[in-house]
């Protein structure tokens, strides 16, 4: 008996190595997450519905706090952000990212102190800089020259100077996806250092009175799992700090890396080694600023998806199975409308059946969404119980960052509520979008 049960042990916990820590198989065939089986989330609050595990957000932000002790670690809004998950990290200690007055203003109303919160946007509205000057953020990253000029028209003249960075494209191609690198000069974010316009910001911020640059801040990418290219950007960093202490006698106290780092969305993937990135960028600030000598700046690191993404598991109910000459086709009941990453890059997922046992041995199926939208396949050619039918239910784990937050109106579904879970607790933490919701909105 062991000698069969051994292996097959091993590889059931491999399956579950992409969910959260508190995630055990039941006797049933169910799944629990944070001690609730994902059958009954789905049967007390409908699906599609997603999960958060608050364990798991909160020991992501731990690992990250240990990881970088003298670091200030800013969680990326953008990734997921409710009243919850605002108050969550900024209990362990985490500050904000934001790019909209209106991440902003729920991250303020959830009681996260507005000086550890980060202003981002290449494009940042009058709302937005006169909602980030009322509230008094942190720090305001600057992502283009004329930003400069209206950021300092806006400061009232007995207000205090405004602390901000600026957003450097150290030239460097990283990240999963053409569509999220933005450390290169061929995309749209900050002003770059190998063409001057950042040293050209520079010596524009420092002669504006109403302005108190702080620092550097760059961003790579996202999804990225090597340490190599956070090192490469380090040695740019720091060949530029030298650079502007040579030419404008200019400190860098901050030196902000942005986020970025890669989560395993299937057992077979890797994650970006946390631990490894700290040593490694650590040595290499330390090394950089000696042989300059240049004072070692602050450090800040801005993690979205690797806080949020693996706490979240989807969970949807089948609603039809279709065979085609070359394909099965299972169909839920949330999709593109949810979860738009796989349409946009093309990124895939490992679903798996929960809620009951299945006898049957595994097929390759397509797991699509319920979108009039051919391209709405949430899982390609991906193994499920060749027995999959209707009202079975499908959960999906690493759904915690950009499904929701990118979610749409598409087609009027509504989007799926959000539910927390922790030791053996379920609660509603956003409520499902409903008709009248959507409707009340089309005043015609
Ligand atoms: C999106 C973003 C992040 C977070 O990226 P992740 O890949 O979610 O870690 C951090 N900083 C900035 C400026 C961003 O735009």
């Amino acid at each position: 008996m062991t000698t069969v049960d051994a292996p097959l042990t091993a590889a059931a916990a491999d399956e579950l190595s992409v969910w959260p820590a508190s995630t055990a198989p039941l006797p049933c065939g169910d799944l629990e997450v944070g001690g609730v089986p994902l059958a009954e989330v789905a049967d007390r609050f409908g699906t599609p519905v997603y999960l958060l595990d608050e364990a798991e957000v909160r020991e992501r932000c731990r690992l990250y706090a240990h990881a970088f002790p003298h670091a200030d670690i800013r969680y990326a809004a953008k990734a997921f952000l409710c009243r919850t998950v605002a108050r969550w990290v900024a209990e362990e200690g985490l500050g904000l990212d934001v790019c909209s007055a209106g991440e902003l203003e729920l991250a303020v109303a959830a009681g996260v102190p507005p000086d550890r919160i980060i202003l981002h946007g290449n494009a940042k509205s009058p709302d937005d800089l006169s909602a980030a000057l009322r509230l008094g953020v942190g720090r305001i990253t600057i992502d283009s020259m004329s930003e400069i000029t209206r950021l300092a028209a806006a400061v009232g003249p007995h207000d205090e100077r405004v602390k901000v960075l600026v957003r450097v494209v150290p030239g460097i191609s990283a990240g999963a996806h053409e569509k999220i690198q933005t450390g290169t000069g061929a995309q749209k974010f900050g002003l770059s250092m190998t063409d001057g316009s950042a040293q050209h910001a520079i010596a524009r911020i420092l002669a504006q009175p109403e302005l108190e640059l702080t620092g550097l801040h760059c961003h790579l990418g996202s999804q990225i799992t090597s340490v190599k290219p956070y090192l490469t950007a380090v040695r740019r960093m720091t060949g530029l700090m030298a650079r502007l202490h040579r030419s404008y006698g200019f400190t860098t106290r901050e030196l902000d890396l942005g986020g970025g780092h890669g989560i395993a969305y299937r057992p077979e993937e890797s994650a970006l080694d946390i631990t490894a990135l700290a040593r490694t960028v650590r040595a290499e600030i330390f090394q950089g600023c000696a042989a300059a000598g240049l004072p070692v700046p602050r450090l800040i690191i801005e993690p979205g998806r690797a806080i949020a993404g693996p706490a979240g598991v989807a969970v949807y109910r089948v609603l039809a199975v279709k065979h085609t000459e070359s394909r099965t086709f299972v169909a839920v009941d949330g999709g593109m409308s949810d979860n738009p990453r796989p349409a946009l890059y093309g990124v895939r997922y490992a679903p798996r059946l929960v809620g009951r046992l299945s006898p049957a041995g595994p097929a390759r199926v397509t797991v699509v969404g319920r979108h009039c939208e051919a391209g709405d396949i949430l899982a390609s050619d991906v193994p499920l119980p060749g027995d999959i039918r209707p009202g079975d239910l499908l959960a999906v784990p690493a759904a915690g960052a950009y499904h929701l937050s990118m979610a749409s109106a598409y087609n009027l579904v509504g989007r799926p509520p959000v539910v927390a879970v922790a030791d053996g607790h379920s609660r509603l933490v956003v409520r499902r979008e409903s008709l009248d919701d959507l409707s009340s909105r089309d005043v015609g």
